[in-house]
């Protein structure tokens, strides 16, 4: 809109509100005989219920419930939390990043000239295939957790089958789909907003996710396992060095060059944080599968159980419409449609669609059905 134009729009709504204002103290023609002081009693008291309507019609929702008005309390502390999260996403896909490159600095420097000076050639090649195929796998599927859209109702299309509308949007929501905060954005079978990708986690990138944890679990246990014995013999040296007068009365200190040094200290750092990320990120794995096996997505999971518990007080059981079986709800998250894909879609890097477009979901209760393969 024009300057202009602005302001004569602000100047004849006031003026349209003044009149309106006038209209309502005015006496009615007609009205009450005998003094004004009753009629500016009634016009007070007409003008102050007036108000009141104009006041809670604001703010009236006949949803309100005390679950409302918690969130509306703490609509400030969300709103820190997901602008900290959005902010923090890029520093935790950076700090991901480098310590995934210092290990694997640290791996060609001092682990792997080891394999290759004392192992039989069989550990070697199998130490070989193994190390980079791990590497390949992790670094494609956490590329494509981060840079793949997890998918999005589309805004222009109304004729989508949808549960309810997004509040924050105002665009009708498919089933399975939620609204993340911290994008701002409905999104397809929402898992989680991951601050380690800064991206959520839906339809089109699940895959990717769940790949990653696995694959980045198995190197890191690949890489505890492989450094055992050098970090053993660099805890024992960086110990010795540590205590002198225990070593004074026994043996002479050995001398350690300033590169032996450097790679006991780099062995410890490799074996702590491996086998810390191996603990931490295998039980997120191993919940991830346990949802996977279930059909369910982590938002979905607290809906269940609530529904779960719900119907059970009414004497119904909750059957989930999106669990088609164990083995099937694999297959449908890895897109095996062979059993050739085993190998080519979940062994190998593979960019394939998931199957289905995220809006419309089958919800036949076929679970005991075998997919056909
Ligand atoms: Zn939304
Ligand atoms: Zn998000």
């Amino acid at each position: 809109m024009r300057m202009g134009s602005s302001w004569r729009w602000q100047l004849s709504r006031a003026m349209r509100l003044a009149l309106r204002w006038c209209r309502l103290c005015r006496p009615q023609r007609g009205g009450r005989a005998g003094g004004s002081r009753p009629w500016i009693s009634g016009r007070t008291s007409e003008l102050w219920s007036y108000s009141k309507v104009l006041l809670k019609s604001l703010y009236y929702n006949s949803l309100s419930n005390s679950d409302t008005l918690l969130d509306c309390v703490f609509e400030p502390v969300y709103w820190i939390v997901d602008n900290v999260t959005r902010w923090f996403g890029v520093v935790f896909v950076c700090l991901v990043i480098l310590l995934t490159t210092s290990v694997l600095v640290i791996v060609y420097l001092f682990v792997l000239p080891t394999i290759l000076s004392t192992y039989p050639v069989l550990w070697i090649v199998w130490h070989l295939c193994c190390g980079h195929w791990l590497l390949i796998m992790v670094v494609f599927h956490y590329y494509k957790a981060t840079t793949t859209s997890p998918g999005h109702p589309p805004k222009q299309k109304v004729h989508i089958p949808s549960v309810s509308i997004c509040k924050k949007c105002i665009t009708p929501k498919p089933p399975r789909t939620h609204h993340c905060s911290i994008c701002d954005i409905c999104v397809l079978k929402m898992d989680h907003h991951c601050p380690w990708l800064n991206n959520c986690v839906g339809h089109f990138n699940h895959r990717y996710f769940f790949s990653f944890c696995l694959y980045m679990t198995l190197g890191c246990i690949y890489c505890s396992i492989s450094s055992r014995n050098l970090f053993l013999e660099a805890y024992s040296a960086v110990e010795f060095v540590s205590c002198p007068f225990q070593s004074y009365y026994q043996t002479p200190p050995p001398e350690y060059t300033f590169r032996e040094t450097t790679a006991h200290k780099c062995i410890i750092f490799l074996c702590v944080l491996t086998s810390s990320v191996a603990v931490a990120l295998g039980g997120l794995t191993l919940w991830h599968a346990m949802l996977i096996s279930r059909g369910e997505t982590s938002v979905e999971r607290h809906i269940n159980r609530k529904e779960t518990k719900r119907l059970r007080e009414k004497g119904k059981v909750f059957r989930n419409p999106h669990h088609h079986g164990k083995m099937n709800n694999w297959k449908l998250l890895f897109g095996v449609e062979k059993k050739s894909h085993w190998f080519t879609r979940v062994l190998l890097p593979s960019s394939h669609l998931p199957s289905g477009d995220g809006i419309t979901w089958d919800c036949t209760f076929t679970r005991r059905d075998p997919m056909a393969i």
